[in-house]
């Protein structure tokens, strides 16, 4: 596409499918609850902590988490999580973002006065009460449009310190003579349990269960057993896998850990990032590994802007594996990771993946669409398949509002092809008349 009009992204309904909550809080509410919680912040202006905290480029992974040192510290009240969820449901919706899957770990805002189903519930008030409140609009009561819908994704710590949290060190000091693998299993298993009990007794759209964290040196099959609780209780599961590490991390999710979807992805294609010693033929590995992962669909959640900024070998967009992937037929949605962190929002995600990656009209709608396709939608299936045809009725109208009608293939090669295709057309007709006109 050479040039996008003004205001078309933002008008596209869109998902946002990997977002971190403590990730993505608005900088002046941070500023106002480190005051009220009294945290201290290096900067108490919005221009200061962005040259400070929240940056453009990070020098590394450690930089760029360090932000959610101050987030989460301030995210330890039920009002605090009601507030952020609330603020991170409307500002996707201020960007045309119709369907949300937020993401956190709930064992990093527990403590002895809040539990799991406490935590979940508050963050879904806020979730919730964006929804109703948008959902109010005329033109979604009429039908016109679609409503805004959401689910919540909770994450299992891959490995986690005292520091990150009370629950984390109450944890880590009842179990002083346990190895830490063994801590993070017990984690994770009781947080798996509590994410099946938050939907079926308290009624939470908890639609998915997720791995985040440190992958380097924690392996993802420490968690098998959570994951398996998870699997058991049919609850959807997506994997922050191969964003540090290679494709046997994917592998592993997949196998181990049942993954429905891969966050991040990066690596999956990538044969020099084979670290296991046991794949002899790594050429083979990866291409065995992209056609299963094709052919069942396992979508790949790519956040861009988070991979640029975390990854220190990447230093432009064109050496990220998205064109390559895509190549491969493999199932992609766009994501921003982390809003705040990132500095991003998805509508910059999808102009920076047209810009830089040669994503066309037609690439666009698919990306878009499979994100509703492959949520982890919290409703019956019915409803969904309903709420996807919704999707994509209200998709074609807005890009037939800006192109005019079917105008998906916009590169001159498709221009070329659909110049053929009417001469064609009109060669079949001139013959189908003269046919008719011989038909008695
Ligand atoms: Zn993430």
């Amino acid at each position: 596409m050479s040039k996008i009009p003004e205001g078309f992204l933002k008008d596209l309904p869109k998902t946002d499918l990997h977002v971190h909550l403590d990730g993505s809080l608005r900088i002046p509410t941070l500023i106002e609850l480190c005051r009220e919680y009294h945290v201290e912040l290096p900067s108490y202006t919005e221009s200061g902590l962005r040259e400070l905290v929240f940056k453009e480029r990070y020098q590394n992974l450690g930089e760029y988490l360090r932000g959610f040192g101050y987030t989460t510290k301030v995210m330890q009240s039920e009002l605090a999580l009601e507030r952020v969820a609330y603020e991170l449901a409307q500002d996707n919706q201020d960007e045309g973002v119709r369907y949300l899957e937020v993401r956190f770990a709930p064992q990093l805002h527990m403590h002895e006065h809040m539990n799991a189903v406490m935590v979940l519930k508050a963050v879904n008030r806020g979730l919730q009460k964006a929804r109703d409140e948008y959902n109010a609009r005329e033109a979604i009561k009429s039908g016109a449009e679609p409503p805004f819908e959401y689910g919540i994704i909770v994450c299992a710590m891959r490995m986690f310190q005292p520091g990150f949290s009370e629950y984390y060190r109450s944890l880590m000091s009842a179990h002083r003579y346990s190895p830490p693998k063994e801590i993070y299993n017990l984690a994770s298993i009781e947080l798996a349990r509590a994410a099946v009990i938050a939907r079926d007794r308290y009624d939470l759209p908890v639609v998915g269960f997720d791995l985040a964290g440190e992958e380097a040196g924690y392996p993802a099959d420490d968690h098998m057993h959570a994951f398996q609780i998870a699997h058991k209780n049919f609850l959807k599961k997506t994997v922050h896998a191969g964003e540090a590490y290679g494709p046997e991390s994917i592998f592993q999710a997949i196998t181990e850990l049942h993954a429905d979807r891969i966050g991040h992805g990066t690596y999956l294609l990538d044969k020099d990032s084979i670290s296991d010693p046991n794949i002899t033929d790594k050429e083979q590995y990866v291409e065995q590994l992209g056609e299963y992962v094709a052919d069942r669909r396992i979508t790949i959640e790519v956040c861009l802007t988070s991979n640029l900024q975390t990854n220190p070998t990447m230093t432009d967009l064109s050496q990220h594996s998205f064109q390559l992937l895509r190549q491969h037929r493999l199932s992609t949605t766009i994501c921003t990771d982390n809003r705040t962190v990132s500095n991003t929002t998805l509508s910059r995600e999808l102009e920076l993946a047209i810009k830089h990656l040669d994503v066309d009209l037609h690439d666009l709608k698919s990306i878009i669409v499979y994100g509703f396709k492959r949520s982890f939608f919290p409703g019956t299936y019915l409803r969904k398949r309903k709420y996807v045809r919704q999707i994509i009725d209200y998709y074609d109208s807005v890009e037939e509002k800006y192109f005019g009608k079917r105008t998906g293939h916009e590169t001159e090669l498709d221009k070329e092809h659909e110049e053929n295709t009417v001469i064609e057309v009109v060669g079949k007709k001139k013959k189908v008349a003269a046919k008719a006109a011989t038909t008695p």
